[in-house]
């Protein structure tokens, strides 16, 4: 039997009473914590943007059959920040009085996850909508812990809508629209934040950053993302905490990693990180490759042309690839390991591919890169140096290897940020892709000299083993 609390009488309450009371003073009339201005928490309808057609018919569902079964729900966080800035929101999140396991019983499509913060996943297709309990803060209570450093190792204490705003990382980030008669609610001054373009922490910024350091990368992330400035009080204590990034399990990192980097402003972010001092910490090996390389500039061009070609995938909506994104990430580490690594007059291809080795392994320390995704990026730097082949055999099957098409976007990102020899094949390689099929197989043949004309009658291809050893090989 559902759990019937003084939260819903008062919501009730709400829904019937709000529009008599909305003009008064307190309880309606909150001072801003911020700076102590009178600030009423609830703006009606009437005097916001966000409206149900900006919302995903899902996430509406969601909402109003919570609103149903007599509980709060409302939207939070991205979903009502980005609606309210006239951006289209990555994805909804949903705040409720329901219980997760409340939750469960209403939806059939529902999945409880987590453990640190339990969660319920209501899935649509491809579409996940996360419902949270509210939550509250407070220290000393059971379900909610914290080790020596001041990490929140678990955090399962529900309260009231009031409560959990104060566990919300950004102002902008604790806004709630409230389904029962669409107000937005602003119990921290986050409008007003949201229209100078500010992000601040809630609370003690470095209690807050103990708490959980992956808040640090959020700022970045954030600061990105929305072209916000990070507020003074929220910045200062980053270059002193952002080794606490060190304890951060690597899995989370990995989809930190994405949401900065395969979002869609992943050279902003780039830049944020720098600016913050806090690649050393997310991803030492890139930053170390940056510092040393001997031509600086030229590294960081690269992978910011690499972020740029995303970022603009990301806006055409064309798919997106990870294997790509670390191949980019760690090709400066490669390369400065491989001029590291002691010769001793191996092949190019063979010290590429140790060094290549040597930055997945360097990087694995931090940031935890699926296996998969490993083989894939192993895959596009070990077909580098074969596109210098340009007749035979060889050139066959590059072009028939189902990685291909991502190693040959990452020869176009070599030459498109000023390497030599990758210009020079780039050049070729572009006309052999562009060229009739009956084009390519004049160079298919040993004797083709790798000249892309036309042959009427395709040569016969040399049995295996006869043709000449592709570069590289
Ligand atoms: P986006 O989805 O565009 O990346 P978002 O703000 O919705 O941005 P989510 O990671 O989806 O970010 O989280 C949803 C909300 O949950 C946030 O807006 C914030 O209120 C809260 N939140 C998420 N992570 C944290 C955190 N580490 N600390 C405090 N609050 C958090
Ligand atoms: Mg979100």
């Amino acid at each position: 039997m559902r759990r019937i609390d003084f939260s819903h009488v008062r919501n009730a309450f709400m829904v019937i009473f709000r529009p008599f009371l909305a003009g008064r003073k307190p309880p309606y009339r909150k001072r801003n914590p911020v700076d102590s201005s009178p600030i009423s928490p609830i703006i009606p309808r009437d005097q916001h943007s966000v409206s149900r057609r900006n919302i995903s018919k899902n996430a509406l569902n969601v909402l109003y059959r919570l609103h149903e079964a007599g509980f709060r729900a409302c939207l939070v966080g991205g979903g009502v920040r980005d609606v309210l800035l006239g951006r289209e929101p990555k994805d909804f999140d949903i705040a409720t009085d329901a219980t997760p396991e409340q939750i469960r019983k209403l939806f059939r499509n529902c999945r409880l996850i987590g453990r640190r913060f339990r969660l319920a996943h209501i899935l649509y297709g491809k579409e996940v909508i996360e419902v949270a309990t509210f939550r509250a803060s407070g220290d000393d209570m059971p379900g909610r812990a914290a080790d020596d450093s001041g990490r929140l190792l678990r955090d399962n204490v529900y309260g009231s809508l009031e409560d959990d705003v104060q566990r919300r990382d950004f102002t902008v980030n604790a806004l709630y629209y409230d389904i029962a008669d669409f107000s937005v609610i602003d119990h921290v001054g986050g409008m007003r934040d949201l229209r100078d373009g500010v992000l601040r922490l809630l609370g003690d910024p470095e209690t807050r950053y103990r708490e959980d350091p992956v808040r640090m990368l959020r700022a970045a992330r954030f600061a990105a993302k929305l072209g916000f400035r990070l507020h003074e009080d929220t910045e200062r204590p980053i270059a002193e905490l952002a080794p606490l990034l060190e304890g951060i399990p690597p899995a989370r990192l990995f989809d930190e990693c994405l949401k900065l980097f395969h979002t869609g402003h992943g050279e902003a972010s780039l830049h944020e990180l720098r600016r913050l001092d806090l690649l050393r910490w997310l991803l030492p090996p890139v930053d170390e490759a940056l510092a040393l390389t001997r031509d600086e500039g030229a590294a960081l061009h690269f992978i910011e042309t690499a972020l740029a070609n995303t970022d603009r995938r990301v806006a055409e909506d064309l798919p997106l690839s990870s294997a790509f994104l670390y191949a980019a990430l760690l090709w400066p580490v490669a390369v400065l390991r491989a001029q590291l690594l002691d010769h001793e007059g191996q092949p190019p291809s063979v010290v590429l591919q140790q060094a290549g080795d040597e930055a997945l392994r360097l990087l694995q320390q931090r940031v935890a890169l699926p296996r998969h995704l490993q083989l894939l990026t192993r895959e596009i730097w070990e077909m580098q140096p074969r596109f210098s082949l340009h007749q035979g055999r060889g050139v066959a099957s590059l072009h028939g290897h189902p990685r291909f098409r991502a190693a040959y976007d990452f020869l176009l990102l070599r030459a498109q940020s000023g390497e030599r020899q990758a210009a020079e094949d780039a050049v070729w390689w572009k006309a052999f892709v562009e060229a009739s099929p009956g084009d390519q197989h004049a160079v298919f043949s040993p004797s083709g000299e790798g000249e892309l004309k036309r042959r009427r009658t395709p040569r016969r291809r040399k049995p295996r083993g006869e043709g000449p050893a592709a570069h590289g090989e």
